[in-house]
């Protein structure tokens, strides 16, 4: 499996592309801005069609692009602890850039801690993270050893929990629970910032020890 990422507008979230060139597919893991161009490009690049996209929470920079996917009938995925995010992205547009167009992303499938995601001819787990939003669902893959964790957990930092739906004690909770008891040496896929690993963060994340 190839796994590219890239960063996108306006507020630099990461949007991930994950290529199975063999089945052809590709799927994609969150849509800040220009993500469907930068994803079909690349899809195209390693002959690939795009079958997913899975959105890791329903924040604005994370789905801003997720429209294009809909139109294109490209399956969506989300946790319906989001649902209103995803419906009514404008209920966050007091935390959004003013002017920004704001539109809902349909959700096709409802992912819930636990769940197996046939994707690429693989298992992607889903586990539920939530503290940062409500709704934040990270995808694992033990054949790959990496986590797509959304907003959860950063490089030596963590999701915001100060939004609407926020928590620090449950953000804590999941991350310790969810994510440090991971293989130490998962890479770990933010939606901001650099990649990292487990076992970097037990050593060194000063939000929350293990
Ligand atoms: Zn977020």
């Amino acid at each position: 499996m190839i796994i590219e990422t890239q960063e996108l507008p306006p507020i630099g979230t990461n949007a991930i592309a994950l290529l199975d060139t063999e089945r052809k597919e590709c799927v994609v893991i969150d849509a800040p801005a220009d993500a469907f161009e930068w994803a079909s490009g690349l899809a195209e690049r390693y002959g690939c069609r795009i079958v997913a996209l899975v959105l890791t929470h329903g924040h604005w920079d994370h789905m801003l692009d997720g429209w294009k996917f809909v139109q294109q009938g490209i399956k969506t995925y989300g946790h319906a602890e989001d649902r209103i995010l995803f419906g009514e992205p404008s209920r966050m547009a007091n935390f959004a850039i003013p002017g920004l167009e704001l539109k809902p992303v349909e959700i096709d499938e409802w992912v819930a801690q636990g769940h197996k995601l046939e994707l690429l001819g693989r298992q992607l787990e889903v586990r539920h993270v939530p503290g940062h939003c409500p709704g934040n669902v990270m995808l694992y893959s033990e054949d790959e050893a990496a986590a797509f964790v959304g907003d959860a957990i950063f490089a030596g930092s963590i999701g915001r929990y100060d939004l609407p739906g926020g928590d620090f004690a449950v953000l804590e909770k999941s991350i310790r629970e969810q994510i440090y008891s991971l293989p130490d040496a998962t890479t770990i896929y933010p939606g901001h910032g650099p990649t990292t690993t487990v076992v970097a963060e037990k050593q060194s994340n000063p939000f929350v020890r293990p």
